[in-house]
């Protein structure tokens, strides 16, 4: 506890803060087990084209169950993960989990997998992407990996050279929550993208009727096209914005609408159905 200052000045702080910082810690000290106690496991939520109403891949995205605490939310321990250094350690277990599942389903069904910027100014993270790839026997060309515009705020890091290294990969990057950070243009340049994620707000907005966010999706999207990338929408909840983000031009869209994130067995049921004919799993 840090009441061993002896009360004085630092009763004034809120309560708040007192509580968040002791759960910081609390949670941060479990974290650091988590990976050992097997708390950690990967959902699988649905990516769809939007026109066609197709199964076209998977988000792996991370849970965190503690035998006390319950399930923990990514928005929570993520961010304390980054912080705590944890993150590298973490990120490599969820891509080898998800190059190996993936490697089970279709050729057709693409796996995207969250990367933190933490990550990418690490030079050794590509040799991880390619030991996931080489172990799972995942073609590269089904590996999206999803990066946000964070990872262009710290200049002269390498972390351009990552990305580059890994497109040399074979690999696809998607330019996740798209509109919500910086959104220079100049990011979108840089890097080859495939698919720019245009943020749940817009979704939400330009369905709600929202001229700015309907003028703003349209605009990516158009960007995306010159660009030679995709666009996908997130956070569908309802088909009136599936209606509105497909009369848009977003090729792809992904929400609880087409599907929650979905345990492995579930998405496994949907991934070697979508065309026929499993494939051999590597
Ligand atoms: P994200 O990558 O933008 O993932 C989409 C988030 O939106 C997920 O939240 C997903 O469950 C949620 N979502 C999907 N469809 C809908 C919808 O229709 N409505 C609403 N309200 N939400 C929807 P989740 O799983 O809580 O993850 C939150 C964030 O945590 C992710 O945002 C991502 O930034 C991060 N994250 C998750 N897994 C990983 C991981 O393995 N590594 C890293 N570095 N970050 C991760
Ligand atoms: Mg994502
Ligand atoms: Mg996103
Ligand atoms: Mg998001």
């Amino acid at each position: 506890r840090s009441k061993d200052a002896g009360g004085g000045v630092f009763h004034s702080y809120e309560p708040q803060l007192h509580v968040a910082a002791e759960e910081r810690r609390i949670l941060e000290i479990a974290l650091r087990s988590a990976l050992q106690n097997d708390e950690l496991h990967l959902n699988f939520q649905p990516v769809v084209d939007t026109a066609a109403g197709s199964l076209t891949g998977f988000e792996a995205l991370l849970r965190w169950t503690h035998p006390d605490f319950g399930p923990v939310s990514p928005s929570k321990f993520i961010p304390l993960a980054e912080d705590a250094r944890l993150i590298a350690p973490i990120g490599e277990w969820v891509l080898r989990r998800a190059c190996a599942e993936a490697a089970h389903w279709d050729e057709s069904i693409r796996i995207a997998v969250n990367v933190s910027s933490e990550q990418l100014h690490n030079p050794a993270f590509v040799s991880v992407v390619a030991q996931a790839l080489g172990q799972s026997g995942l073609r590269p060309e089904r590996l999206e990996l999803e990066v946000t515009e964070s990872v262009f705020l710290r200049e002269g890091t390498g972390a351009v050279r990552v990305l580059e290294q890994i497109l040399e990969l074979g690999c696809r990057l998607s330019l996740d929550d798209f509109g919500t950070g910086y959104s220079s243009l100049g990011y979108l340049s840089r890097t080859r993208f495939s698919t720019i994620k245009i943020d749940r707000s817009f979704v939400q907005a330009a369905a709600n009727g929202g001229r700015e966010a309907t003028a703003i999706i349209r605009a990516v999207v158009a960007l995306a096209d010159s660009l030679g990338m995709t666009t996908t929408a997130e956070g569908v909840e309802t088909e009136d914005e599936h209606r509105v983000v497909g009369a848009l031009g977003c090729g792809k869209a992904q929400g609880f609408y087409f599907g929650r994130p979905l345990p492995l067995n579930e998405a496994r049921t949907l991934a070697t159905n979508s065309k026929g004919g499993n494939s051999a799993a590597a």
